[in-house]
């Protein structure tokens, strides 16, 4: 007899909670417990859970048309396409079920780009910290040891740079780099934003060398920050986007998008997906679009962001033992730590509330964007306590 192997993949360290419901901020146990999320599925959930609009929109489409390939025109895709393009720098879009495969096309476009130019470049830039998902190509980009160890040979072609390091990425990104790719604010890395300026600076040296810019907004995109994308507070754009997420608000969906020049080399049979942009969730898709880009709605985000930020600065002053500094935009807000930050998650989930750990020994909280005032004063009630406990 051989030790018994779990059924389940052991890929996970699992918290032993069973949600069996949700609904707006609070996810239930079986047994009434509820719980204040702000986690949202890790920035899924950007609606809440179960919003009404989004399951009504889900049912009536389950009931219309599942899957069909995409060898046919498919309506809710185009129309989903459409407001995306409508809405940012794109010019065309590619759905995909993850932030995975967003960055498997936002590579492959990368390359083919340069392949027919006819000068071939090989090098993207990425950064320390950096998170694109779990294939292959995404840890190759990421670098980190913590990713890629044990699954070597990595895929060439990528060039980590340190974070924050200005001259290493003067001296790197010269004419031979086809691709810079970076997260507008790192998320698993520990809610590190990089500053306006910055990203301004980029853009600039981008543009000088020809390399093309790819943003990573998986995860800081789809309303996050307050704007539709968080590129949008620095006044730049990309050349070719990652978006997935909050853009289904709950079903797999994701995205590339970008300019007709970059994505010029993405002709019929060059990529593909089986699932990318069914039916089913281009339909919820676009309503989660058509909610978070509805009038008023990122001012909302803005307003709440900016009261849970502060209420936060606060806490910080409250517990200086515990709580270091607050760090991101609007309402992707990370709380570095003195403690243990997974301590902190713990203590603040015996208080009911749901945060998530980040790299950088930082929390993270990512409440739905439809938050309210009263979830957020909860929210802060709980994590006093949680402090208080651990000081
Ligand atoms: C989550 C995430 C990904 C990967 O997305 P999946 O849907 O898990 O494949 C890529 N980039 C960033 C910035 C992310 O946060």
């Amino acid at each position: 007899m051989t030790a018994a192997f779990p059924p389940v993949l052991p890929t996970y360290n699992r918290t032993p909670l069973r949600f069996v419901r949700g609904e707006g901020s609070w996810l239930y146990e079986a047994d009434g417990t509820r719980y204040l999320d702000l986690t949202s599925g890790i920035a899924v959930n950007a609606l809440g859970h179960a919003h009404p609009d989004l399951v009504a929109t889900l049912t009536t489409q389950a009931q219309a048309l599942w899957h069909v390939s995409n060898l046919y025109e498919i309506p809710a895709q185009e129309q989903l396409a459409q407001a995306l393009v409508d809405a940012t720098f794109a010019d065309t879009v590619f759905f995909t079920n993850s932030g995975t495969e967003a960055a498997e096309l936002a590579i492959k476009m990368v390359r083919k780009y340069w392949h027919d130019a006819g000068t071939p470049r090989d090098t993207i830039l990425t950064f320390e910290g950096a998170f694109h998902g779990r294939s292959t190509g995404a840890i190759a980009a990421a670098g980190s040891e913590k990713m890629t160890k044990g699954f070597g040979p990595l895929m060439p072609g990528f060039k980590s740079l340190a974070w924050g390091d200005h001259d290493a990425l003067r001296a790197a990104l010269d004419g031979t780099v086809a691709a810079v790719m970076i997260e507008p604010i790192q998320g698993e890395g520990g809610i590190r934003p990089v500053p306006d300026h910055c990203l301004k600076g980029l853009r600039d040296l981008c543009q000088q060398t020809g390399a093309l810019l790819v943003l990573d907004e998986v995860q800081c995109g789809m309303g996050r920050t307050g704007r539709l994308f968080a590129h949008e507070w620095a006044g730049i754009t990309p050349d070719i986007m990652m978006v997935a997420k909050g853009i289904g608000g709950g079903f797999p969906l994701g995205a590339v998008l970008a300019t007709a020049k970059a994505a010029s080399g993405m002709g019929a049979g060059t990529h593909g997906s089986t699932y990318g942009g069914n039916p089913l969730a281009c339909a919820v898709g676009a309503k989660v679009m058509e909610i978070i880009t509805a009038e008023g709605f990122l001012d909302n985000v803005r307003r709440k962001g900016a009261m849970l930020r502060q209420s936060l600065e606060g806490l910080v002053a409250a517990h200086p033992d515990v709580l270091a500094e607050v760090r991101g935009a609007g309402l992707l807000l990370g709380l570095k730590c003195h403690v243990l930050n997974t301590d902190m998650v713990k203590a603040a989930q015996a208080a009911r509330l749901l945060t998530v750990p980040a790299a950088d020994n930082v929390i993270r909280l990512l409440p739905p964007l439809t938050i309210s005032e009263d979830e957020i004063s909860q929210a802060i009630a709980r994590l006093d306590q949680a402090a208080r406990q651990l000081s």
